[in-house]
């Protein structure tokens, strides 16, 4: 008796302990990160197109490394690696190859986004701006080096994973604002910066992302230097404060969200510093790291019990003949392939962390460029618009209900400028009756872009 007495009680005790175990196997947060230089070998490379301006604007010398930075969370059985590359954009197909890739270099299953920073004076991954019209600037080299360095900086940071808990923090200020001119109406910009920090339970920090919306441009269209621009002065600034790998995120940058035309004073001379210089891209990359570790001061840790990723296919009519033609060309090199009426294929996604049933953070991933009236609302009806009577889409950020949402611009594709439907305007007259054309349309695939995006998502959330 004595005997079966303790048996039932090693029994239990086995169950209990297999219990708390399953319990902890589900619950417990993980967190890892890994970073890798991309900077192109401009012999190795040769010959290496700055994209993002006009065409055949050849790269003469290096100022600073551009990245691939990956932040690795693990809960409830969701793996998922988010990657902040320093590009002006990567297509679906090269994304897939960095996903094939940092797989084969792990064990078990993990989700993988790669979002590219839209910066501007790096090289041409997408072959809009080789040497001429219709020629590609792709160097394959290059875009293979980028999936190589990203599949490593990936699978490092899942190999990296450690007990760990997170802080996220929020922020908006009319400073944020003013890094940003916006060049379209309705001047909106979706400029609140959201911050995710991770740290060992040993309290060593593991990573920082920052999301936050504003093209990497401020070298301008002169500059023959690659730099990631004002991001390379976030990481270093944000790595001083806080440690840890920092990871950055571009979030709805289209309609047009430039640092280039807004005003930034430069507190060393109390003048404005100019367009088109190293000094304003760091004026505006250190003051958002220094925003954003102030923002998370107050933070507390914040319990997360699972992570879960979702993502969709989806199509969308191609109407622009410029990218039609470009295709044709084989500006592209094989990637972006479209079918013969002119259809693309692109992923929308939706990350969600959440505690019990509580969403946490929620993340939007949409596949290029989104104007911010699609992100936080205020899409305007204007006269001369080409589809007067076009339902309005939902802001994306007011879909989703966790206290702290991200959106990610350019994630896992580039198709260019997403524009609000009822706003779109290839036609005159031109919106507000405008004397010229508004710029937008000539980087956008289409008008229906925008609407099937929201659907998409709208679609992905409802899954909750
Ligand atoms: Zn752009």
């Amino acid at each position: 008796m004595r005997r079966g007495r303790s048996a039932r009680f090693g029994a239990a005790l086995v169950a209990l302990l297999l219990l708390v175990g399953a319990g902890a196997l589900r619950a417990e947060l993980r967190a890892g990160a890994a970073k890798r230089p991309i900077t192109p070998d401009l012999e190795g490379h040769a010959p290496v197109f700055l994209a993002g301006f006009g065409l055949n604007r050849r790269a003469t010398g290096i100022h600073d490394d551009l990245w691939a930075r990956c932040l690795a969370l693990e809960a409830g059985g969701g793996r998922l690696v988010i990657c902040g590359v320093d590009s002006i954009g990567l297509f679906y197909e090269d994304v897939e190859k960095i996903r094939a890739a940092a797989r084969s270099q792990l064990t078990g299953p993990a989700d993988l986004v790669v979002a590219s920073s839209h910066n501007h004076e790096a090289p041409d991954t997408m072959g809009l701006w080789g040497p001429k019209l219709g020629v590609s600037g792709i160097s394959e080299a290059y875009n293979a080096f980028v999936v190589e360095r990203t599949a490593e900086a990936a699978a490092e940071a899942v190999g990296s994973l450690r007990p760990a808990t997170i802080r996220l923090a929020r922020f908006h200020s009319p400073e944020l604002d003013r890094f940003i001119h916006d060049n379209r109406p309705p001047v909106v910009h979706d400029s609140e910066l959201v911050i995710l920090s991770a740290a060992g339970r040993d309290g060593r920090p593991i990573a920082t992302l920052v999301n936050w919306a504003n093209h990497p441009e401020a070298l301008g269209s002169k500059n023959t230097l690659v730099t990631a621009d004002y991001p390379a002065h976030l990481y270093t600034r944000l790595e001083e404060l806080l440690g840890g790998v920092a990871v950055f995120v571009n979030g709805a940058v289209g309609g047009m969200q430039s640092p280039l035309g807004a005003k930034v004073i430069d507190p060393a001379t109390g003048a404005e510093a100019p367009d088109g210089t190293f000094r304003k891209a760091e004026l505006i990359g250190r003051r958002v790291a220094e925003l954003a570790a102030q923002a998370l001061g107050p933070a507390r840790p914040v319990a997360i019990e699972r992570v879960e990723y979702h993502e969709k296919l989806i199509s969308i009519p191609v109407t622009n003949v410029r990218f039609l033609k470009a295709a044709e060309a084989g500006v592209f090199r094989g990637r972006k392939v479209m079918d013969p009426q002119a259809v693309t294929t692109t992923p929308v996604g939706w990350i969600r962390l959440s505690r019990g049933q509580r969403p946490v953070l929620e993340i939007a991933l949409v596949p290029g460029e989104l104007y911010p009236e699609l992100s936080v609302g205020g899409i305007e009806r204007y006269p001369g618009a080409d589809f007067p009577e076009a339902p309005l889409e939902p802001p994306i950020k007011k879909l989703m209900r966790a206290p702290y949402r991200m959106l990610f611009g350019l994630a896992n594709d580039e198709i260019g400028y997403i524009i609000p439907k009822a706003e779109w305007d290839e036609n005159e007259p031109w919106l507000q009756n405008s004397p010229r054309r508004w710029y937008g349309e000539v980087n956008s695939v289409g008008p229906e872009a925008a609407p099937r995006i929201v659907a998409a998502l709208q679609e992905l959330l409802g899954k909750r």
